[in-house]
């Protein structure tokens, strides 16, 4: 069983040239891929490009939550009940800028579509930056009522891996993984039991080890499942297939 690449926006502008041959090398490389929705707009987008192996999330990034209203709900409701939709995400929390949406602003869009997924009975996708404390809050409350979830691209410690694992969710790590100075990372990600461990891309950012720097594509993840094999202590394709069977698990892919 090969790899899959459980977070990419191959919707973004990034691929506006040559979209069909980045998934056509996605779907050469990988098993099947999942495109991830960060406003309305790029929601509509990733589920319009779903075919066999390229699966969506739908949902709104915490840049954006005055997307998060009564119409904007009801219009992530429709396109999750689309085929292909298999997530909500992104959502979360991001307090890494001082530019940013007002934290209750976030607080707010992030609990509606919490509420969504619970009512469609559909995983999480969550986005955290530097809201770790707001975040665990929110999720507390809403502990045994979400049906999985993923916290996507980790970059936090072990104490925050047992967080996730208490809520219910998958860990998931992309390029950053390979950066020589992601030590840190690394050790945390040993804590992540076999059965909750993911990988991703998150395309087109965070390219990793050795094509850092350029634009990423769902085909390089197997740099990132490289690095976290070795950290794990495992043949690449036992990587690969437990990953993968975990995705689909928590995907509900067939
Ligand atoms: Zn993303």
């Amino acid at each position: 069983m090969g790899l899959v690449d459980t977070h990419c926006h191959l919707q973004d502008r990034a691929f506006d040239e040559d979209r069909e041959a980045v998934i056509a090398r996605a779907l050469d490389a990988l098993e099947w891929v999942v495109v991830i929705g960060d406003s309305l707009a790029s929601s509509e987008a990733a589920a319009a490009l779903t075919r066999e192996g390229v699966f969506a999330a739908v949902g709104v990034h915490p840049y954006h939550p005055e997307q998060v209203d009564d119409a904007g709900v009801a219009v992530l409701r429709e396109l999750a009940k689309r085929p292909g939709v298999v997530a909500i995400g992104e959502i979360g929390l991001d307090y890494y800028k001082h530019n940013n949406a007002p934290r209750d602003a976030q607080q707010e869009a992030f609990r509606r579509q919490l509420d969504l997924a619970v009512e469609l009975i559909l995983p999480v996708v969550i986005h955290n930056r530097d809201s770790h404390e707001d975040l665990a809050a929110i999720l507390d409350a809403y502990a045994g009522r979400l049906p999985g979830g993923i916290m996507h691209c980790f970059a936090g410690d072990a104490a925050f891996v047992e967080r996730c694992l208490q809520w219910g969710f998958h860990v998931s790590f992309a390029g950053n993984l390979t950066f020589p100075k992601a030590g840190a990372v690394r050790e945390a990600a040993r804590a992540v039991p076999l059965n909750r461990l993911l990988v991703e891309t998150d395309s087109p950012y965070l390219a990793p080890q050795p094509v850092r720097g350029k634009r990423c594509e769902p085909a390089y993840v197997a740099h990132t499942a490289a690095t976290l094999a070795e950290v794990f202590g495992l043949a690449p394709e036992d990587l690969a297939s437990r990953t993968t069977e975990n995705a689909r698990e928590l995907f509900r892919i067939s």
